[in-house]
């Protein structure tokens, strides 16, 4: 029975033959749900829910899954059944009720396939985020209806922005107390910038949330049977109907102001239908002009098919989004060509890889096809390194479940068996065409912290732990310092790394300790510095003998995080085969410099010449005089350290803007702008990550708990002398020196 009930009203045109339905219930509900391989582009959408944790992302997404047909049940997020929501597949955000890994599930709404792309949404995974929003088409954000506008809405918001991902906003949480929905569109307005208006109203919020108003069709919704499966078409109530015209007029004007046909009908004053409300949202919304808000209460089911509505009429199809893939020759400039979205399989496949998974299916490595086809059988190459894989499995993932398909087109998402590349790699059938599709940003680790784990016996478990999780997180790194005998791990932040310590005790059993976070400085030149170095050692044994001349120099600041060598030797000075024994030598040199112990970068190392000798040089010997030459450069050398400079983002209420302000220049911060709308400022600042330790309680007490804000990498930049000063002492003081030897023989 609720099976009948779920066909004819949840997942189907209200009215729907009876033919029709007695057909579908033959087949099952699995039929019924089946994923049409083949659907033309218009019936395509590639969506990612993106929140500020607890707005309800994993309840309204297991909804979707709900009402789509997908699952039979619903897990409430930490409820009592123990089952945890679907979505969640990792043990960890099960007791967390967050999600923090990506997964992609896939469902149908009223023949239209939808990808659900989940993303992250914490600060410290913003690659994870950024990976998944680069493979969206569009995404709904969720807001809360108590907390609205929240530090991460506003990351995500930003992300968004940069990859020009459409986007519609869902308020959730009617029912709860204190909800307010109202107040989270002027949010929007004011901290998010968005020209946003309802096109839906609340009937009643609280414990009085009965369903909602639909704007643009001028009638009421409601929400009945078990579990709201069925919808319930009404007039709006008598007691809404000024507010309902007030927020249509205001719905209206918005959209002409961004859209030129709906303008135009404006000001004539003619009349408008359903359908140039609809075209006009459809427009704006893809082209990012115009954000259309919804309302709802997932957790009582309220609000969620209406919502999946709006993602078929409003969201765009893959053919709707450009996207492009580069050709990068050396010597040449990078020429870039638009992929063609058809789903004709003509043109040749290009996939990019946006995530690779360890799970229970072994190796999953998680794709979006961007143009041709791809089918089981077929061989393709990875644009980075050519390597050959031939496609033995094609499959698409509904949470943990697992579905094989043929054939994948343009616009699809699925996943690969054992393929061994990284995320972001691309993928493509011709191995000649030298195309990639945009590699992804990923930034620097910033943040690093010493590792143990508490028992010897589990360093296996250990191994296996950070092989996996540096594989599938770019901007998670591992190393182990020689010197002072530490496993070090590094990354986005605090959270981020602990959020891995724990996924080591409990995926893998290995309980581990993590040390105190260190910014990860950098150590450059400030100018350039000449080197003639010769190594030479005759005692005992066969000798070494290497000569290099060359000058080290600074990149420039955008390339502060680089290194380079560059061999300009002419002649068989330095003969060919021991080059690479000099670059080597060069490279351990940065790994660790001599004013700080941080990492040397934003150098070019240039070999001009040198000497051999024909019995007693070899690459070693090679080596070891790009150590000296290096020594020698720091000696002689002007050197500075460099730190990163986050973007922060701080919103807070008016009254407390100078507080914020004093604050964020205490802490060496430099404003770059201010914004300012009803009541509530976003001060952007650029402030050394060092300066950041403890911000956020600051933050909390000087605003009574109500400024918010974001931080992000942005680059690494000299840092102010005392600071410098500082961290050289510390260094020294902790190796047991006095004085930087530099500084002794200067004086
Ligand atoms: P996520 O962190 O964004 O994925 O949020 P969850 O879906 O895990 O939800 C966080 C908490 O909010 C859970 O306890 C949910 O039961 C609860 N929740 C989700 N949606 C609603 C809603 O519409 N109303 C109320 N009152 N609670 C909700």
């Amino acid at each position: 029975m609720t099976l009948i009930t779920r066909v004819l009203n949840g997942n189907l045109p209200l009215r729907l033959s009876t033919l029709k339905a007695a057909r579908q219930l033959q087949c099952g509900y699995s039929s019924h749900a089946k994923y049409a391989e083949h659907k033309p582009i218009e019936r395509i959408r590639n969506i990612g829910i993106s929140a500020h944790i607890d707005s309800g992302k994993t309840t309204l997404t297991e909804r979707i899954l709900f009402y789509t047909g997908r699952i039979a049940e619903m897990h409430e997020v930490r409820g009592k059944d123990n089952v945890g929501a679907t979505m969640d597949s990792m043990e960890l955000e099960r007791q967390r009720g967050i999600t923090i890994q990506s997964a992609a599930t896939y469902t149908v709404w009223k023949d239209v396939n939808i990808n659900i792309i989940d993303t992250p949404g914490h600060v410290d995974f913003t690659v994870e985020v950024e990976r998944a929003l680069r493979v969206l088409d569009g995404a709904v954000l969720v807001l809360c209806a108590v907390g609205g506008v929240q530090s991460q809405t506003l990351t995500v918001n930003r992300q968004m922005k940069r990859y020009n991902v459409p986007c519609l906003a869902f308020i959730n949480k009617l029912d709860r107390m204190g909800s307010n929905p109202y107040r989270v569109l002027s949010q929007m307005r004011s901290k998010l910038n968005h020209n946003a208006a309802f096109i839906q109203l609340p009937i009643g919020v609280e414990n009085n949330c009965k369903g909602i108003v639909d704007l643009v069709q001028e009638r009421a919704i409601y929400f009945e049977g078990e579990h709201g499966i069925n919808l319930r078409l009404d007039e709006i109530p008598q007691d809404m109907r000024v507010e309902s015209q007030e927020r249509r007029q205001e719905l209206i004007e918005h959209l002409s102001n961004a859209d030129e046909t709906l303008g135009e009908l404006f000001l004539e004053e003619k009349p408008f239908t359903e359908a140039d409300i609809k075209a006009a949202l459809r427009r704006t919304c893809i082209k990012r002009t115009f954000t259309p808000v919804l309302v709802g209460t997932a957790l009582k089911n309220k609000g969620v098919q209406p919502l999946l509505d709006a993602v078929v009429d409003y969201l765009p199809n893959p053919g709707e989004v450009e996207n492009l893939a580069y050709i990068e020759q050396e010597g040449q400039e990078k020429q870039q060509i638009v992929l063609n979205p058809a789903r004709d399989g003509k043109d040749p496949f290009m996939g990019l890889a946006f995530k690779l998974e360890a799970g229970r299916f072994g190796q999953l490595t998680y794709l979006r096809c961007y143009q041709g086809a791809l089918r089981k059988g077929d061989n393709i190459y990875n644009a980075r390194n050519h390597k050959k894989v031939r496609i033995a499995r094609l499959v698409r993932l509904h949470s943990n479940q697992m579905e094989d398909v043929n054939e994948v087109f343009a616009g699809d998402i699925f996943a690969l068996f054992g393929v061994d590349c990284a995320s972001g790699d691309t993928f493509t059938t011709n191995p000649k065409n030298n195309m990639s599709m945009e590699s992804i940003f990923v930034p620097e680790p910033v943040v690093s912290m010493a590792i143990k784990p508490n028992n010897t016996k589990d360093r296996d478990n250990f191994s296996k732990a950070i092989a996996r999780f540096t594989k599938e997180d770019p901007t998670f790194h591992f190393k182990f310092d020689n010197d002072i005998k530490e496993t070090l791990v590094s990354g986005m932040g605090e959270l981020h790394l602990e959020i891995y310590a724990q996924r080591m005790e409990r995926e893998y059993g290995c309980p581990v300790t993590l040390g105190k976070p260190k910014v990860a400085f950098r150590e450059t030149l400030v100018g350039p510095c000449e080197f003639d170095y010769l190594h030479k050692k005759q005692s005992g044994g066969s000798g070494q003998y290497a000569r290099i001349i060359g000058v080290m120099e600074p990149l420039p600041p955008s390339q502060n995080t680089l290194l380079e060598f560059v061999d300009e030797t002419v002649g068989t000075n330095v003969p060919k085969q021991f080059v690479p024994g000099v670059e080597k030598g060069y490279r351990e040199m940065c790994e660790r410099g001599m004013l700080s112990g941080h990492k040397l970068s934003g150098i070019r190392f240039r070999l001009q010449d040198g000497g051999h000798h024909i019995v007693d040089s070899s690459e070693l010997a090679f080596m070891l005089a790009a150590h000296g030459a290096v020594k020698e450069v720091f000696q002689n050398g002007a050197w500075q350290i460099l730190e990163p400079i986050m973007l922060v983002e701080v919103t807070a209420p008016e009254e407390f803007q100078g507080a914020v302000m004093g604050h964020l220049s205490k802490r060496h911060g430099i404003i770059t702008g201010t914004e300012g709308t009803e009541g509530w400022f976003t001060v952007y600042a650029e402030v050394p990550l060092n300066d950041m330790f403890g911000y956020a309680s600051e933050l909390r007490s000087s605003t009574q708990g109500k400024g918010e804000f974001t931080m992000e990498y942005s680059r690494y930049s000299p840092c102010l002398p005392d600071v410098q000063e500082q961290i050289v002492r510390q260094y020294q003081e902790s190796q047991g020196l006095g004085q930087p030897e530099k500084k002794k023989k200067k004086n």
